[in-house]
């Protein structure tokens, strides 16, 4: 029998999608950066066929890209374009397998979305704190395979910090049943944070257990308009200092990425008059909203007295404050709406932020006069998303064929000269693979390269991709 005949026995009509099919929406990429052709896409319906996939690639060399919701924003979730690649969607294993309230842990499989297992959560009475502007198609599988971040990183950590337990098919196709929820377990090497990050390069994730918390009692959001990044970092600072681990979210937004969404979306109300910069915070209470009200009403007028702030709007219900929310997470929709852009996902010390977006936006603005810079981001955690706009009038994609290159290096020389990385929340996969050869500490590589050999020795994996 042929592979794809044999994939068919195994995974039935419901399971294979081939030769007629439209595999579009599995063949390019979220920013339509990457267009591929698959051989073939596979969409088993447990971890025994996903094993049994797996097994079959091997015997017949047929590599596999593994992919969830589709939304990675690094060209790792869709094949290349020779149409040798498998395709191997999780979506169809989408079940919260159990909740365990009183060990806080919810088990869930690879291919279920983001959404839906934060509402597994709330529908037991707790809280899973991984959020991001993609939770409606994004899945937990996608989220661990790139070490998401997100909005609530501040407090609750990265999709690392969050997951206890993994089950794993190996580039063998044995499944490993890691899926403790044990916050203790020191029994050799961590084989869960190898997987983790790992974008689909060493195995398949099938399932995972994750640490849920308690709901927050109340939750306060406002807007704030600093005169400076450096005034929006001494926010963060007090904030940090008047809330400890209440302060839940601090994205901070330059004047242009909100001006883009003023200019894309204008149904969306704008509470604050232009600034340089706008933070959003976010204040979770466990006592009550009185006591969070008070909390956060001492901190802004202490922040206006000083200077740090010069206004500020509080939401005054949940309507509100998802509109404020709403307001942060359009801003890379209405990037993609103005036209194609270069994305820089990069971490610095958070102390270091305001010198670095000066002199790199100095940098941009001498070597490419007129270039537009939507700086927005994770300030809270050091993570800050910084994008590059062709000049007004200037059509982008000619503007990216001909800088692109040159841009990237501009702010990544920066970032390695500010202490920072090339990646904080996104991944490597193809698009940043050059720039991490380049980059990366080449000890790091090294091990990186062996351990990439000694888990998928046939290279099998999602070639290409990081390494
Ligand atoms: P995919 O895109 O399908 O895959 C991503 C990578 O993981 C690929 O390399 C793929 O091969 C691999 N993979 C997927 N599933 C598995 C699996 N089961 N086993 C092994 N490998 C697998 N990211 C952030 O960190 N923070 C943000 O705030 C954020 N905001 C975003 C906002 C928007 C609007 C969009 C479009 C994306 C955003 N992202 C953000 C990018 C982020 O990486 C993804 O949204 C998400 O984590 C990927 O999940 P996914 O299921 O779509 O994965
Ligand atoms: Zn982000």
């Amino acid at each position: 029998m042929t592979f794809l005949a044999e994939l068919h026995a195994l995974l039935g009509d419901a399971g294979l999608l081939r030769d007629g099919a439209d595999l579009s929406a599995y063949e390019s990429d979220w920013r339509k950066r990457y267009a591929g052709r698959a051989l073939a896409v596979a969409r088993p319906a447990d971890t025994e066929q996903v094993a049994g996939v797996v097994r079959l690639c091997a015997t017949h060399g047929v590599s596999i890209v593994a992919q969830g919701g589709n939304t990675g924003l690094v060209g790792g979730s869709t094949p290349d374009d020779s149409g040798r690649q498998l395709v191997l969607s999780l979506q169809r294993m989408n079940r919260v397998r159990g909740i365990d309230a009183a060990n806080l842990t919810m088990t869930v499989e690879a291919g279920c979305v983001l959404q839906a297992a934060q509402q597994a959560a709330a529908d037991a009475g707790l809280l899973f704190p991984l959020s991001l502007a993609a939770e409606g198609s994004c899945t937990i599988g996608g989220n661990l395979a790139t070490n998401a971040g997100g909005t609530q990183v501040l407090r609750y950590g990265n999709a690392r910090e969050l997951c206890l337990g993994l089950e794993v098919v190996t580039a063998q196709g044995e499944s490993w049943h890691g899926l403790s929820g044990l916050r203790k377990d020191n029994t050799g090497y961590d084989l869960r944070d190898l997987f983790i990050g790992s974008e689909g390069t060493l195995g398949i994730i099938t399932a995972a257990t994750l640490k849920l918390y308690p709901q927050p009692r109340a939750q306060m959001t406002a807007l704030a308009a600093c005169p400076s990044l450096e005034s929006a970092v001494s926010l963060l600072n007090l904030a940090q200092a008047g809330a400890g681990s209440g302060l839940t979210g601090f994205e901070a937004m330059n004047a242009f990425s909100l001006s883009l969404v003023r200019r894309h979306f204008p149904q969306l109300p704008q509470p604050l008059a232009e600034s340089p910069w706008t933070v959003l915070l976010e204040l979770s209470d466990s006592e009550s909203e009185a006591h969070a009200r008070e909390l956060f009403e001492s901190l802004l007028e202490s922040a206006l007295g000083s200077g740090l702030v010069t206004d500020a709007a509080v939401a005054e219900s949940q309507a509100q404050s998802n509109a404020l929310w709403h307001l942060r997470e359009s801003i890379p929709l209405a990037q993609s709406q103005e036209g194609l852009n270069i994305k820089h996902d990069i971490a610095l010390p958070v102390s270091a932020i305001p010198r670095f977006v000066a002199d790199t936006d100095a940098l941009l603005a001498q070597a490419f006069p007129g270039v537009r810079m939507v700086d927005f981001g994770h300030l809270g955690d050091g993570n800050l998303h910084y994008n590059v706009q062709a000049p007004e009038g200037m059509p982008p994609a000619d503007f990216l064929r001909a800088h692109e290159a040159a841009i990237n290096t501009i702010v990544y020389d920066q970032v390695g000269r500010f202490g920072g990385s090339i990646s904080a929340e996104h991944g490597i996969g193809r698009l940043k693979r050059e720039e991490l050869a380049e980059r990366k500490d080449q000890v790091a590589l090294a091990l990186m390269r062996s351990i990439k050999k000694a888990l998928d020795p046939q290279g099998l994996m999602n070639p290409g991709r990081v390494l």
